[in-house]
């Protein structure tokens, strides 16, 4: 019986046709108006046929009213204000302006401030290019974060403040992604994540995975079921995502929030971790001398006294 793959094969078919729906210059002009009219609070939006058309830069006024229409359905929906994006073009056009599928950029190594937690060595840069922002230390080697960061964001974010604001906002961005997907969420497609916790061989480092954090001994890892993604992350860093042991912390004055996520091993890295349970795997991470959480074999957080 086919049946069951009907739906997906369905499915496949309208994602072709979508990206077919875009594949021409006036129709990612008319998106890119849409998103600029949008974000602009002096344009009206939903934004008028004439309007949009003066925004998209298309001359003949037939040929962008056969674009339009091609986009009203899918991506652009027609209302009697006029025409603003439905969601699937919000993406789309959210994309093209994030640069993900054009721009390049690149810069580094160059040297960040901190200390390694492996090492001790402050030797941390931070280097980006092919739209992946990478921290190391060059005293040991190890990979502290990895993450993508869209081509044409980081260019903003150079242009408005250089390196540190690039830096800030991937902090926020891999702690608010980790903190998603560790919660069973993928923070690319939304999908449902598989999360575990994993010993990591010394040698991972070979690997490719998306996130590393060379050199730890115990991982979160989460892996989407819809879209492949795989995030693997310091068993420390999975405890940012319940918002308990945040508070825990900073009553004891561990400071797991403003301090930049690749720096978060020297307060609950390896120094701190302890493998307590093999069969189903489990470890504890201490936040001082007094103050210790679990984390279970499935990502649960547990607190002494529960
Ligand atoms: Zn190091
Ligand atoms: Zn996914």
């Amino acid at each position: 019986m086919d049946a069951p793959d009907a739906p997906r094969t369905d499915a496949a078919d309208a994602t072709a046709d979508a990206f077919a729906l875009v594949g021409n210059e006036h129709r990612v002009a008319i998106l890119r108006a849409l998103l600029a009219a949008h974000a602009d609070p002096e344009t009206p939006y939903p934004t008028s046929f004439a309007t949009l058309r003066e925004r998209a830069g298309v001359d003949v006024s037939a040929q962008f009213a056969y674009h339009l229409d091609a986009l009203v359905g899918a991506f652009v929906a027609k209302t009697g204000d006029g025409y603003r994006l439905r969601y699937p073009g919000w993406k789309a056009a959210a994309a093209l302006a994030a640069g993900t599928y054009t721009d390049q950029r690149a810069f580094g190594p160059t040297a960040v401030p901190g200390e390694c937690a492996h090492c001790r060595v402050a030797a941390l840069h931070a280097s980006y290019g092919d739209a992946w922002l990478t921290v190391a230390c060059h005293g040991c080697e190890r990979v502290l974060t990895r993450y993508p960061f869209p081509p044409g964001a980081a260019a903003a974010h150079l242009d408005d403040g250089g390196v540190d604001a690039l830096l800030s906002a991937f902090d926020d961005r891999v702690r608010s992604h980790f903190a998603l997907a560790v919660d069973g969420v993928c923070p690319e497609c939304a999908g449902r994540t598989r999360t575990a916790l994993a010993a990591v061989d010394d040698d991972a480092s070979a690997s490719q995975t998306a996130t590393r954090g060379d050199g730890h001994a115990i991982h979160a890892v989460a892996d989407c079921e819809t879209c492949g993604n795989h995030l693997t992350l310091p068993v420390g860093c999975a405890l940012l995502a319940d918002p308990r042991t945040l508070a825990l912390a900073a009553d004891r004055g561990v400071d797991l929030v403003d301090r930049p996520y690749w720096r978060l091993p020297e307060l609950v890295g390896d120094a701190h971790v302890d493998r307590t349970g093999t069969s189903p795997l489990e470890a504890t991470v201490s936040l001082d001398a007094d103050t210790t959480v679990t984390v279970t074999a499935d990502l649960d957080v547990r607190h002494p006294g529960d």
